[in-house]
């Protein structure tokens, strides 16, 4: 069998499976909301289709009161379910509405389903849906297959990169998610799989991104002074309100604090101008006393008790050194990337970072050990899997390793925007 045909046979049955599941939640007797990306091809589980159907389902959630909410993740890529008890007419004419004038709603199919039916356009006395490339009718165009799927693939994924680069915060969303849908990912949380964790899955890293990402958006308002133990100051106590806000939400796991830390010194840095690795080292010069004070403190963070054994310094001692290798090695070496260059520079990032997670979970040798292993991977010496299944047998997971990872996305969609303007 051809691996077309091995594709489309699992898409009939991952249809299938879907109506399965759409059939027993209707039992409840409500109707039902489900949202898929409007996305061609195979392949459909990425992050750009997960950006859009995370995004609606976020707005949807937020307009009505949901009787029950779940998600899957199929070849047809992330689909979320929601139950709302109300009149499915109603709910229909505001999700065409949401189509129409979200800037992301062309790219999704949001069907509402009742036990009799599902609902069309025609239903509520509306024309049908247009084709987000030409405007004519989109059934047409897809029936007589007017665009090659490479075309539409290529618009996708365009307007997505041009929504996200809109704003702080949802740039950060993009990195965050593009992060949480490389797979395989050596014991970290994908789309296919919880790694080596048992208390945190694809769908709880949605959530928390979802709430900590509008927050960084208020960067921008804090004044910038001469002082920079200041200005550092400002973004301690911003920090503080998004970490409440994560483990509010996420039911007190700790899903994101590393990254948190991380792109609220970077976005600081690329406001304060050009030299970016001297502003984040000047900000970042009040975490010195923090390691002063260690000695007089009775309770240790996990990352205290490292310093205080072993002299590593981890994330902050990354920021005290202006996060130099992100900027000296790993974006230079993402951009000179030809295939697969998250993947590959996480490996880079995984060879050569301090990174205190898994110290914390396991010690210095299975550091240096992990260190090894990727450079291994790297250098063709390893395969990928191999080393995704020996990190999931020993129960590792490169958090720290992931979170720089996502600074690196960041950088690459904030250069193309900038290129994008010239
Ligand atoms: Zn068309």
């Amino acid at each position: 069998m051809t691996s077309n045909i091995k594709d489309a046979l699992t898409l009939l049955e991952t249809r299938e499976q879907r109506a399965i599941k759409q059939k027993t939640l209707l039992k409840q007797g409500i109707p039902l909301v489900v949202i898929r990306a409007n996305y061609p091809g195979t392949h459909k589980l990425n992050a750009h289709t997960t950006i859009v159907v995370s995004l609606l389902a976020h707005e949807i959630t937020q307009r009505y009161s949901i009787v029950h909410k779940e998600i899957s993740c199929t070849e047809e890529g992330l689909i979320t379910y929601l139950l709302i008890d109300e009149d499915p007419y109603k709910i229909k004419q505001q999700m065409i509405k949401l189509e129409e004038n979200h800037p992301l709603g062309r790219l999704s199919d949001i069907d509402i389903i009742t036990q009799d039916k599902i609902l069309s356009r025609h239903d509520s006395q509306q024309p049908p849906r247009r084709c987000y490339l030409c405007n004519d009718n989109a059934h047409i165009c897809s029936r007589s297959q007017k665009h090659s799927i490479d075309e539409i693939q290529t618009y996708f994924k365009n307007k997505i990169e041009t929504f996200c680069q809109s704003k702080i915060s949802t740039m950060v969303y993009f990195s965050l998610i593009s992060e949480l849908c490389l797979h395989p990912k050596f014991g970290l949380v994908t789309p296919y799989t919880n790694g080596s964790h048992d208390d945190m899955d694809f769908e709880l890293f949605i959530t928390s991104a979802l709430t900590i990402c509008p927050y960084f958006d208020k960067v921008a308002l804090i004044p910038i002074v001469d002082d920079y133990q200041h200005m550092f100051q400002e973004l301690r106590v911003l920090g503080l309100q998004i970490e409440e806000a994560m483990f509010n939400s996420t039911n007190q796991v700790n899903t994101h604090k590393g990254a948190i830390f991380l792109f609220l010194l970077l976005i600081m840095g690329l406001r304060l101008g050009p030299d970016i690795k001297d502003n984040i080292q000047r900000l970042s010069q009040s975490l010195t006393q923090d390691f002063q004070d260690i000695k007089d403190k009775h309770q240790l963070t996990h990352g205290e008790i490292i310093y205080q054994e072993l002299g590593i310094k981890g994330v902050k001692g990354f920021a005290l050194n202006g996060f130099d290798s992100l900027f000296e090695i790993y974006v230079p070496f993402y951009q000179q990337c030809e295939h697969d260059p998250q993947l590959k520079t996480l490996l880079k990032i995984m060879s050569h970072c301090e990174d205190t997670t898994i110290i914390h979970r396991k010690d210095l040798n299975t550091l240096h050990w992990l260190q090894t292993q990727a450079n291994n991977v790297l250098n063709n010496q390893l395969s990928i899997l191999k080393l995704d299944q020996q990190c999931q047998h020993n129960n590792l997971s490169p958090g720290g390793s992931a979170d720089i990872l996502s600074l690196v996305i960041y950088l690459d969609i904030l250069k193309n925007k900038e290129e994008r303007s010239i």
